[in-house]
């Protein structure tokens, strides 16, 4: 069974290896970004709610985070194993991670933590562009679309994340140091963490299905 953790900072290509990961190994990918950024979408309260603190970097409240997991975790299609991307990033979500998880007989068998340096980091987010429509992601000089401004996957239109600016990205590593970094040490000390390079994205691909047996 794969009850993945990925995690890393902003920029780090969580979302990037997320999704080569889940073509392969066929487990449902649970991206909380995504989710929060969905809801925004629909501007549903949760939405509302959500983009008042992603907008400029800060993390959403705890409460909120951990009650959206528990009910996508407690879905049937994660019986099979799941991908969690961007949670936990906090200790108390790490701790009611365990909890849930013990719960439903899903708990958690890897975590890997993908490293990029700093200046890479600030690189891929300031020129990342993602397609409105379907998500798909771009960069303004290394992933270029073959029209500008248009996705080649749907033919939508190519925006910029409200939180991939220079400012709020400072808020974003902040907390990712002092809120999610620990729990780099939380999850070594159970033995479920495995570092990796974060700096090829095409590399890294391969290293991590070799990790996880595929
Ligand atoms: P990134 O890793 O590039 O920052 P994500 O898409 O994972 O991007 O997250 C975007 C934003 O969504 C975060 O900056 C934060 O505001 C919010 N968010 C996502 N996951 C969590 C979480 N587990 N706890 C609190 N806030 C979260
Ligand atoms: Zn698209």
């Amino acid at each position: 069974m794969l009850n993945i953790i990925l995690m890393g900072p902003p920029g780090a290509g969580k979302g990037t290896q997320a999704k080569k990961l889940i073509a392969a190994l066929e487990i449902p990918h649970i991206s909380t970004g995504d989710m929060f950024r969905e809801a925004i979408k629909e501007g549903t309260p949760l939405g509302k709610l959500a983009a008042s603190y992603i907008n400029d970097g800060h993390l959403v409240p705890d409460d909120v985070t951990i009650g959206l997991v528990k009910e996508r975790l407690s879905k049937s299609d994660c019986a099979k194993g799941y991908l969690l991307d961007g949670f936990p990033r906090t200790i108390p979500q790490a701790e009611a991670l365990e909890v849930m998880t013990k719960e439903i007989g899903r708990e958690i068998t890897h975590v890997i933590d993908i490293e990029t340096p700093k200046e890479e980091l600030v690189r891929r987010i300031c020129g990342r562009r993602v397609c409105k429509k379907c998500g798909a992601p771009y960069h303004v000089i290394n992933i270029k679309p073959k029209v500008d401004g248009v996705c080649d996957i749907c033919g939508g239109e190519l925006v910029q994340r409200p939180d991939d600016n220079e400012e709020a990205l400072n808020v974003r590593l902040d907390a990712y140091h002092k809120q999610t970094k620990p729990l780099l040490d939380f999850y070594a000390k159970k033995g479920l963490l495995k570092e990796f390079d974060g700096t090829s994205s095409a590399e890294l691909t391969p290293k991590l299905l070799a990790y996880l047996g595929e």
